[in-house]
């Protein structure tokens, strides 16, 4: 029988329960129904620990942090890297040249960890941007990307390396990883940040992200627990120049008694192919936002687009009305872009979205309203509907 309780840090002593019922009356959140013994959701779980207080019996604990361990024997600046159409995801470069600035900083050394089934090769690849030491998982249990095996397997190795600090890209994959992680491992995760350091005085590192809809920076540090555990977007830091003669070690990990979760398994894959030019390499990149109404407006702009090998992005309020497809967002939940020319067509100008397009060279607004915020950081601002920009904005050729 499946054990529900793997990984998972409240805890039933069987020899203890008289399976009176009392936690599952109990639950606020339902989590627990009452079988022969209770049986507890872990989804359901919001780890509040009334079951533990209110059992008569003591026969529910809570692992309090056994797998914390002390600022004081961590130490190193890991990345978690991340693999995409066989190779390393460009996040992860940025994520070691960062590291690297940070290593200057703190004297600790630069080492990433790489997960995956038949990844050995790509090792060499995070040596030439900057790891000294590259820490390989490799099982055919992860050859498919099934978020709760990486955790368990990446889990496994930070508890035993005690990484003091440890990077992870915000994309897809990395967002719901660093979660799960940082929960598994008992400390924090600033998810998103857009900058990192290390304060000289006390050698934590300063988790720098915005804050209350973007209104204010805030700094976040994790005093107590390790690793201290950051996420970031791509495209928000610089990746360093790959060099090809820099020399460091790979470790492989012994990880073939990983307990794979059977909850899960995968039924199939489908490659979703996402038309035009792709957001990240583009040189001109045309934002539409929910000011842009229609589809054919859309349609008509995106045709445009991709005949001048332009890229086209979306306002998470374009996205939410259908007219952008979701892995086209740019903004704070989104994706960083730092074209060289950045059209905005019907878009207000929010910080949520402003904050990643700051490295655009340029930009031209496009919007009816003279006051709307996004003239503000605009280079060029066109006081005009979009449908009014069309047939001059399509006739452009650059
Ligand atoms: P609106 O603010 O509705 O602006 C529409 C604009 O269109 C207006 O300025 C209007 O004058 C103009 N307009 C009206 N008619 C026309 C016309 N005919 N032609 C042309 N223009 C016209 N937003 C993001 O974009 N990305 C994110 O990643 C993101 N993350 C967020 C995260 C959080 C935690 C929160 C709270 C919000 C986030 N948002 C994000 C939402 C953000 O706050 C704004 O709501 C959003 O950016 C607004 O999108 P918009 O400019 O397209 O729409």
């Amino acid at each position: 029988e499946m054990d529900k309780t793997y990984n998972f840090a409240l805890q039933l002593d069987k020899d203890l329960c008289t399976g009176c019922g009392v936690c599952a009356e109990g639950c606020t959140f339902g989590a627990i129904t009452m079988g022969d013994w209770p049986e507890v959701d872990p989804y359901a779980c919001r780890l509040c620990g009334t079951c533990v207080s209110e059992c008569p019996v003591g026969a529910w604990s809570m692992a309090d942090g056994q797998d914390v361990h002390e600022a004081a024997d961590a130490s190193g600046i890991f990345v978690l890297a991340e693999t995409a159409h066989g190779g390393i995801a460009p996040v992860t470069f940025e994520l070691l040249g960062k590291a690297a600035e940070l290593s200057a900083k703190s004297g600790q050394q630069v080492e990433a960890i790489l997960a995956g089934y038949g990844v050995a090769p790509l090792a060499d690849e995070l040596i030439a941007y900057g790891a000294g030491r590259v820490h390989l998982l490799e099982s055919e249990a992860l050859s498919s990307y099934i978020e709760e095996n990486y955790a368990t397997a990446v889990a496994d190795v930070v508890r035993s390396l005690r990484p003091a600090i440890l990077l992870v890209g915000a994309t897809v994959k990395g967002r719901g990883l660093s979660a799960r992680l940082a929960s598994m491992l008992h400390t924090g995760l600033t998810a998103d940040c857009t900058d990192l350091d290390i304060d000289t005085e006390t050698g934590l590192l300063r988790q720098i992200r915005p804050a209350f809809g973007g209104n204010l920076m805030a700094t976040i540090v994790t005093p107590d627990h390790r690793p201290q555990m950051a996420s970031v977007h791509p495209g928000v830091m610089k990746a360093p120049a790959r060099d090809g003669s820099r020399s460091g070690e790979t470790v492989r990990h012994d990880i073939s008694t990983m307990r794979q979760d059977e909850r899960i398994s995968l039924l199939g894959e489908t490659v979703k192919a996402v038309c035009g030019n792709n957001l990240a390499d583009s040189r001109i990149v045309v934002g539409i936002g929910r000011g842009v109404k229609s589809h054919e407006t859309v349609d008509a702009i995106s045709t445009w687009a991709e005949s001048v090998g332009a890229a086209v992005a979306g306002s998470r309020a374009a996205v939410e009305c259908g007219l952008v497809d979701a892995s086209r967002q740019v903004g704070q939940t989104g994706q960083t872009i730092s074209p060289d020319l950045y059209i905005a067509v019907g878009i207000s100008g929010q910080i949520q979205h402003t904050a990643a397009i700051t490295g655009a060279k340029k930009i031209i607004a496009v919007n009816p309203d003279r006051n709307a915020p996004i003239f503000s950081m605009a280079d060029y601002g066109w006081v005009a509907t979009a449908e009014e920009a069309l047939p001059v904005l399509t006739n452009i050729r650059f």
